[in-house]
């Protein structure tokens, strides 16, 4: 078979001449090698590959951690990532004093979790040479920009961004339609390439994106502001950008595709845009096989529910139609809910964890038979710490051909008698604390001092302020004790109330704390993202993770922690669940078991605090027996504890996940020819 040339693949370009050309070449690809990007179209194109779809809202593909592209013109300012207001209970005026990253702005369209897990399940389809392309929308404005304002909590700012100067990121010329009750809706497609850590490998991420001047004003601004929902018409419209849209886009573009994954319910408008375009309405039986589904939270909010009327005022009869008989809940419904559409009609559906596969099967015990469990995991190429790289290279020998086979992680066992090994390592994580504490040097914060993490989303169920439910447990504990940091970050979805609501409580108990800052030191950093992730959860001593049982279906923070030897305190959820004896650190708190879920509205908030005083204490106290007065004692417990987290940080990374969704989910899928 012909391969696909240089100029073939240029000719798709949007521009290319005036903008592009000076950083693709047909060797070359924004500084990377162009051949991987060639081949992987050619793949697309060609049907008896079995080429896999993966539709996703959001995207964290965090080029500013990992595998940045080259420009040969400075970053526009625009795409440039500024400075970071910190509040504390330190300084009075934390304003005045800016954390300054010189650092690219992530691509701006993730935000959270499920957002990084796209990004990295790409990335680790790229590293194993798996045929897949990604597709989700450009957020023209991304998620938001957040500003703390001491007595009126988080304030949501407008981002911008420049997707036209951002490095790696494309413009092709087709525009795909969507034929609404508002008019036609077109769709210009963007493209940006995940590389293999070796470059030997790329999949296109397809980016669908509403702000052309063919649009009304309105259309214009779809696909500007991720999970935007002042009301329903939004929401809508944004799922069905990536459900039609997406498939639209796949059509565009000639792109053979043998499986459709629609990760989370956002993305299951694909099946009425698959079934409404069948003349043989019969052959969906055939179509539904090649449809796969994941679900990703037991929480009520991420399982989109809407009225069909509200539907009917945006599609016409024929989708209406379709919409009602795949999403119904039952015959007099008159709602559609895009989780049961994907349930039903999707061959073979996963939860994120074993436990949220337990949870899911109570959920919808209709549909308990066909839900599988693949647990998640983070990309390790992303989130592995220079000097956790170099220790891994050091022993070599033991952890064999680590970075193509992460499993091999697990060899790290065999070190734990070596003296050498035990104090590099507890090295190679006071390197990476120095580096952090040196980038919020301001603060003064020390490295001999026990240092807590906590940042996430900012949701209800995750507790985000439970470690100061009880202020003075956390002054005992630090004047008795020894003293404590402890650094929080995080984003509240602007028209969550209560989360802001959580915020507003942290800044408060921080403000309250100021005249013990000798004992107990507390910052919240503003604007949490793929680089503070990743500087946080690899270079504080503890993370914390204290949602409330069952309702984590996974976390992966904890997985970037552990690659990093950061020790956890934890409730017993999520992935966690699947760690909990292996000594990786602390399990606190209530524990979920039988067949009731509870209610996640009823926090728990006196007993968890409690119990995670009660731990707190003892995490402190090993400690200061590990480290004192910057002696290390390598024999402490300590140090075990950071090596078994490295060592079940062997199962937990996406190089396995991604083998699982392959074998379990996207093979033997009879596609209807
Ligand atoms: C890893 C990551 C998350 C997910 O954290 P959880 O523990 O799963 O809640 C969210 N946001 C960012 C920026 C991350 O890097």
């Amino acid at each position: 078979m012909s391969s696909l040339t240089h100029d073939q693949f240029i000719d798709l370009i949007l521009e290319f001449e005036d903008k592009y050309s000076g950083n693709i070449t047909a060797a070359q690809y924004f500084g990377f090698p162009a051949q991987p990007i060639l081949n992987i179209e050619q793949q697309l194109l060609n049907s008896h590959q079995k080429n896999k779809a993966y539709f996703s809202m959001e995207f964290g593909i965090a080029p500013s951690i990992y595998n940045s592209f080259q420009l040969n013109k400075p970053i526009s300012d625009k795409n440039q990532f500024y400075t970071h207001e910190v509040f504390s209970n330190y300084w009075l005026c934390d304003y005045l004093f800016k954390v300054r990253i010189d650092k690219m702005l992530d691509i701006p369209i993730y935000g959270g979790g499920l957002g990084v897990l796209a990004g990295d399940a790409m990335k680790s389809c790229a590293d194993q040479g798996l045929p897949v392309v990604g597709i989700g929308i450009l957020w023209n404005k991304g998620y938001f920009k957040q500003k703390f304002w001491y007595k009126h909590g988080q304030i949501p700012q407008q981002l911008t961004w420049d997707p036209h100067t951002y490095p790696g990121l494309i413009p092709l010329k087709n525009i795909v339609t969507i034929d609404t009750k508002e008019g036609l809706l077109h769709l210009r497609l963007w493209k940006y390439y995940v590389y293999s850590y070796d470059k030997k490998f790329a999949c296109p991420i397809i980016l669908l994106d509403s702000n052309l001047p063919e649009n009304n004003p309105s259309f214009q601004k779809l696909t500007d502001q991720l999970y935007r929902s002042d009301n329903v018409w939004w929401k809508i419209f944004q799922r069905i950008i990536l459900g039609i849209g997406g498939m639209k886009a796949l059509e565009s573009l000639g792109y053979k595709i043998d499986c459709y994954h629609l990760n989370e319910g956002h993305a299951a408008f694909a099946l009425i845009e698959k079934y409404v375009g069948l003349s043989n309405k019969n052959d969906m039986d055939q179509w539904k096989k090649s449809f796969v589904y994941t679900c990703h939270t037991p929480v009520a909010a991420g399982h989109d529910r809407f009225r069909i009327e509200e539907v009917a005022k945006i599609l016409s009869e024929d989708y209406v139609q379709a919409a009602a008989q795949f999403g119904k809940e039952n015959e007099h419904s008159d709602q559609i809910n895009l989780t049961f559409m994907c349930l039903r009609h999707c061959d073979k559906v996963n939860a994120v964890a074993q436990k949220h596969g337990e949870i899911m099967r109570l959920q919808f015990p209709e549909f308990a038979s066909k839900i599988q469990s693949i647990t998640n995991g983070v990309h390790m190429h992303t989130w592995l710490s220079d000097s956790f790289r170099d220790l891994f290279d050091r022993y070599q020998n033991v952890l064999t051909d680590w970075r193509a086979h992460p499993e091999n992680l697990v060899n790290v066992t065999q070190l734990k008698d070596s003296p050498e090994f035990r104090q590099a390592i507890f090295e190679a994580h006071q390197k990476n604390k120095r580096n952090l504490l040196n980038i919020i040097r301001h603060w003064q914060l020390r490295d001999d001092v026990l240092t807590v993490g906590w940042a996430r989303r900012i949701a209800g169920y995750k507790r985000p302020a439970l470690i100061f439910h009880d202020i003075k447990r956390i002054l005992k504990l630090a004047y008795e004790v020894g003293p404590l940091q402890i650094i929080l970050a995080g984003k509240a979805h602007p028209n969550d109330d209560i989360g802001g609501a959580h915020i507003d409580e942290i800044l408060d108990h921080i403000d309250q704390l100021n005249e013990h800052k000798k004992v107990v030191r507390i910052m919240i950093l503003e604007n949490y993202d793929t680089y503070f992730g990743k500087l946080l959860t690899n270079s504080v001593d503890v993370w914390l993770n204290n949602p409330l049982p069952p309702f984590e279906a996974s976390g992966t923070s904890g997985m970037k922690a552990i690659l990093n030897g950061v020790v956890q305190l934890s409730t017993l959820d999520g992935w966690v669940v699947e760690a909990a004896n292996d000594d990786i650190g602390w399990i606190f708190g209530y524990e979920h078991h039988g067949p009731e879920i509870g209610s996640e509205k009823d926090l728990r908030l006196d007993q968890d605090s409690n119990a995670l005083y009660n731990n707190l204490e003892e995490v402190m106290k090993l400690y200061y027996q590990t480290y004192n007065k910057g002696q290390i004692n390598i024999k402490s417990p300590w140090i075990d504890k950071m090596i078994n987290c490295v060592a079940r940080s062997a199962f937990f990374n996406t190089q396995r996940m991604m083998q699982e969704y392959n074998q379990l989910m996207w093979q033997n899928n009879e596609v209807y020819k």
